[in-house]
């Protein structure tokens, strides 16, 4: 039995020191897979059931070795007191006592340099100003080479300055280590700025319940409410857990949850979803989920993990980051070792030209801004309501050809309104809808529910049925007294002996029958959501190359709606087992290299939901199915969301691409310059600081809101 387990690593903020944990721990014998999520500074590791403490005492043991400034605490424990301040890369990051040793040294520097005194002071002024700034990454340096971690960025900038330092650029060396302090601190700022943004735009954990105690309240942790127990919301706070309203009436604003920015209207009897606010009435509410099983922790829960399933360009980049440090360094020490060998020009000319070399071989930031670029992309994502369950389904929409649609619930509403009520000769209209609801009154599907809603205005009491069975895509079969009542579509007619009427209407026809005996149909019909056909056109325009419709229903009704919507291919009067047949043939067909999304309602469609490369759940908020199974799951019931997911995933991907070539380019581009010696030590630190600071700025990009 495998057991997933999650870990804080507080004050974990290198990129680069993160992969290195999550390779070691993935390397131990009994962890199955590791997951270290940057953006939260948690790790997920799943290990042998009975192996967990032993796993959590290597984990300790890996971190104290690699990282001995970060805490690990045990998640499930531990309630989760966020305190991520101000570690970095190993060492202690005091950025005040930081920046005023910096300063001094500026200044010390400057006396050595502009001060009419003798040689010997003035050394001793840049040598103190030197040690004042570098004592730290020195001393870091070396006891990370100890550690057996060599290339790290205080090694690197270390024997920049070191260098610089010997052959006598001694201004260039304090220098190095001043604009590489800055840069930490700044970058530092910048990622805990985005850090706090993103999670500011996820901010719907509650953080009390006022519990109804008899006649009194009393407030407590959400945690603590049972299932059955009523809670009290004022005016102005959270819902803490899903329940149905006993008492009150009031607007409630889901935009935390959905980004739908409405607020409705709602009152006694009715569900309420954990993560609204409640705007102006008060609610008393019998909870019906515990806090771990309400909406709002699913969500939660959700956004967390999202960023731990990383995007094929985050994982090369980290990759890359191992490979590419050593040999910017090696290429560094040939270069300052063969051109003097070979004895064309100076040693202390070609020393000068590896230093700035090693300055810019210093990845992090790289490193850093990807995994911030698809986060910022989950986080803006999550603005519109598109909840995505990781990075690599953000980046997987960018290389979709084929989106395949559900039809009911999906591009329709899945609400079904009573049109007709056509009983056949000798029979009611009361009757033949009292009969119906009985049936119908059991399952859980948007025909059934718009019977129930419409027959709970008669209120009549319901016949007692027995052996209900629901066929997929049939409709259902019940047994009441001596009688078999059939209710369904023709084709559960048919296949039962019964000769339906033809009916030719817009809508959906449900036959009623009583053992062979036909009794007449409802006519049901659903509408078309809003912005469907406008959003395939912008689909097809963004570059899907084929959309497709699978839906149970009848074929006249299914070509009528996918016509309309302009759906290029439509598969009608699917069982639920045709729609996964159809889907797995979809998917072999396509070009290799190119990604298939399926977009369904959760209702009878969750088995194609988790097999698609992409699966998309509509409405998908209070389905646990839709939530569960999907990739991507649409909070509010925007169609538009789809091809806005399709811009925001590009949208990332572009961002991606740029700090790639802009960081890699500036970095090739010094090099050269470096080599033909017309750069200096001083714009090699600039560029890398500066490159550093554009690509994490272009990386909180991505969280923007777009139309
Ligand atoms: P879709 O593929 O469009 O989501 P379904 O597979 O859920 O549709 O259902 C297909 C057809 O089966 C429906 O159009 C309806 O005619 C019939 N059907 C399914 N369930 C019921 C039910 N509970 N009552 C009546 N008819 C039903
Ligand atoms: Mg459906």
């Amino acid at each position: 039995m495998v057991k997933i387990k999650k870990y804080a690593l507080n004050g974990l903020t290198c990129a680069s020191c993160a992969s290195k944990i999550e390779e070691e721990v993935r390397r131990l014998p009994e962890v199955d897979d590791v997951n270290l999520n940057l953006m939260t500074n948690e790790i997920s590791i799943s290990t042998i059931e009975g192996k967990v403490e032993e796993t959590a005492k290597s984990l300790i043991k890996i971190v104290k070795r690699l990282e001995p400034s970060v805490v690990v605490s045990d998640l499930d424990q531990v309630k989760q007191s966020e305190d991520e301040h101000g570690h970095h890369h190993g060492f202690e990051l005091n950025k005040k006592s930081y920046a005023l040793r910096m300063l001094v040294a500026l200044l010390l520097t400057a006396a050595s340099a502009f001060l009419d005194v003798n040689k010997e002071i003035k050394f001793a002024f840049i040598l103190l100003g030197y040690i004042l700034v570098g004592a730290e990454v020195l001393i870091q340096a070396g006891k990370n080479i100890l550690r057996g971690q060599i290339f790290d960025e205080n090694f690197l900038m270390g024997i920049a300055s070191l260098g610089a330092f010997i052959i006598g650029e001694r201004v260039e060396a304090v220098a190095v280590l001043v604009f590489y302090g800055v840069g930490e601190i700044l970058q530092d700022m910048a990622v805990e700025k985005s850090k706090k943004d993103i999670t500011a735009l996820m901010d719907i954990r509650p953080d009390y319940a006022n519990l109804k105690d008899g006649n009194s309240e009393r407030i407590v942790s959400p945690e603590e409410v049972k299932v059955g127990d009523v809670i009290i919301v004022k005016p102005g706070e959270k819902i803490p857990l899903d329940g149905v309203i006993t008492e009150g009436k009031s607007f409630i604003d889901s935009k935390a949850l959905t980004g739908e920015s409405v607020p409705v209207e709602v009152t006694k009897e009715e569900e309420v979803l954990s993560g609204c606010i409640n705007m102006n009435g008060v609610l008393e509410i019998k909870v019906s989920k515990t806090f771990g099983e309400s909406t709002v922790s699913k969500i939660l829960e959700l956004v967390q993990n999202a960023s731990s399933k990383k995007a094929e360009s985050e994982k090369f980049i980290t990759k890359f980051a191992r490979y590419y440090t050593p040999i910017v360094v090696i290429i560094a020490l040939l270069v300052a070792i063969v051109p003097t060998l070979l004895g064309i020009g100076t040693a202390s000319d070609w020393v000068y030209k590896a230093l700035s070399f090693l300055i810019i071989s210093c990845p992090c930031a790289l490193v850093i801004s990807i995994p911030l670029s698809f986060f910022g992309g989950i986080g803006g994502s999550a603005r519109h309501g598109i909840l995505v369950k990781g990075g690599n389904y953000l980046d997987a929409i960018n290389d979709l050809d084929t989106i395949v649609f559900d039809k009911t619930g999906t591009l329709t509403k899945g609400v079904f309104e009573i049109q007709e009520i056509v009983p056949a000769k000798g029979v009611s209209a009361d009757e033949l809808i009292h009969l119906a609801a009985s049936v119908e009154n059991q399952s859980t599907h948007p025909i059934a529910k718009s019977i129930m809603k419409y027959y709970g205005e008669n209120n009549k009491e319901l016949f007692i049925m027995k052996q209900i069975t629901e066929k997929a895509g049939h409709g259902i079969i019940a047994n009441y007294e001596d009688d078999i009542i059939y209710s369904g579509n023709a084709r559960l007619m048919e296949i039962n002996n019964i000769r339906p009427t033809k009916v030719n209407k817009a809508g959906t026809i449900v036959h009623i029958a009583k053992n062979k005996d036909y009794l007449g149909y409802i006519l049901v019909a659903d509408e078309i959501r809003d912005q469907v056909s406008s959003t395939i056109k912008e689909l097809k325009s963004l570059g899907i190359k084929k959309t497709i419709m699978l839906t149970g229903d009848q074929k006249e009704k299914a070509d009528e709606i996918g016509n309309k919507v302009g759906i290029d291919k439509i598969y009608s009067e699917l069982l639920p087992q045709d729609k996964v047949k159809i889907f797995e043939r979809l998917r072999d067909e396509k070009t290799s290299n190119k990604k298939i999304a399926f977009v369904g309602d959760g209702i009878n469609d969750a088995p194609v939901l988790a097999i698609a490369d992409v699966g998309i759940a509509m409405g998908g908020i209070g389905s646990d199915a839709a939530i569960e199974s999907a990739d991507v799951v649409i909070m509010n019931d925007n169609f538009e969301n789809i091809s806005r997911a399709v811009k925001i995933s590009r949208k990332t991907r572009r961002i991606v691409t740029e700090n790639i070539v802009i960081a890699l380019g500036v970095k090739i581009g010094i090099m050269i310059l470096a080599l033909w010696g017309i750069t200096s030590i001083w714009f090699a630190i600039f560029a890398d600081v500066g490159v550093a600071l554009i690509a994490l700025l272009n990386a909180t990009r991505a969280m923007k809101l777009i139309k």
